[in-house]
């Protein structure tokens, strides 16, 4: 990816995150601190919230701000066998302790899946970081050199969703849980990139409008994938998820091509459950 395709995804904020302190406390500023620049400021409650939060925080404390805690990550990544470039480069752009919990900070860079509130978790890096490479094998990615026009089911805190916006022309996330819509949200903010739609709905039914997808992405494992998201891939797309398998879960991957869909599975993996409807 270039660096004038990098900016003019993202004009502000995160868009300019290379990884400088300088640049975090732009981040830190969208979310009520002090030092950053008056021009990417949420809404206000949004950032009495974060206020709040980042009184409690010592992130900067702890060095988190720096490039190098997520460098000595995307270095791990690159040791278990991640090779792409372009997934390992979002990794080492975005600040995975700014979407977690501020008494977990300290754990944010280290290869462990996290508590986001409500019974979810944010996967583990290395999962992540599998799923977006496993993403980049689909013909389409393949051919465009992204994940083109990206469905996530399960917007979580919205980490990924802010990685998924580094490799994509534009991401659709959905959360069937408000109060993580509305968190994630609130994080997403300072990204202001209208490429990324977050939607509160029950991402079984995936997202008509949005579609056909490229690349989709499920951060939660349901017995089975639901009829909308092979129907929503488009022809040369692939979608990466976790299905039941007995007692299990495994990463499943589905390749739509003009006449058919091919499923391969991958290694076992252990996600959320998908669940129906909507809730509060
Ligand atoms: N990608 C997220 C991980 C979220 S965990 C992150 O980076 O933080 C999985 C999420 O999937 C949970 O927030 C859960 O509420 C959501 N989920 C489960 N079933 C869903 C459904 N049917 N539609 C939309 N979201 C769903």
């Amino acid at each position: 990816m270039t660096a004038e395709r990098t900016a003019r995804r993202f004009p502000l904020a995160l868009g300019r995150l290379r990884g400088t302190a300088k640049d975090e406390s732009a981040v830190a500023g969208a979310r009520g601190g002090a030092a950053g620049p008056a021009m990417i400021r949420p809404q206000r409650h949004v950032a009495t919230a974060h206020a709040d939060a980042a009184r409690r925080a010592t992130a900067v404390g702890f060095g988190l701000d720096s490039a190098d805690v997520r460098a000595r990550m995307v270095a791990r990544l690159r040791s278990e066998g991640v090779a792409n470039e372009t997934v390992l480069a979002a990794f080492a752009a975005v600040p995975r302790h700014l979407f977690v919990d501020p008494a977990l900070a300290t754990q944010a860079y280290e290869d462990t899946s996290l508590p986001i509130g409500h019974g979810q978790t944010i996967s583990k890096p290395s999962v992540v970081a599998r799923m977006l490479e496993l993403l980049f094998g689909g013909a389409r990615a393949g051919a465009g050199g992204d994940l083109g026009a990206v469905l996530e089911i399960g917007t979580g805190c919205g980490y990924q969703a802010a990685l998924l916006c580094r490799l994509g022309r534009r991401v659709v996330s959905v959360e069937r849980l408000k109060a993580l819509h509305d968190k994630a949200r609130g994080l997403l903010a300072p990204l202001r990139d209208s490429r990324l739609r977050l939607v509160f709905d029950d991402g079984m039914r995936g997202h008509p409008p949005g579609a056909p997808y490229d690349s989709i992405v499920a951060a939660a494992g349901g017995g089975d994938i639901p009829p909308a998201w092979l129907e929503q891939l488009a022809v040369g797309g692939r979608l990466v998820a976790p299905v039941q398998r007995g007692r299990g879960q495994v990463l499943v991957v589905v390749d739509r091509h003009a006449d058919r869909y091919t499923h391969a599975v991958h290694e076992s993996v252990k996600f959320v459950p998908l669940k129906s409807g909507l809730a509060g």
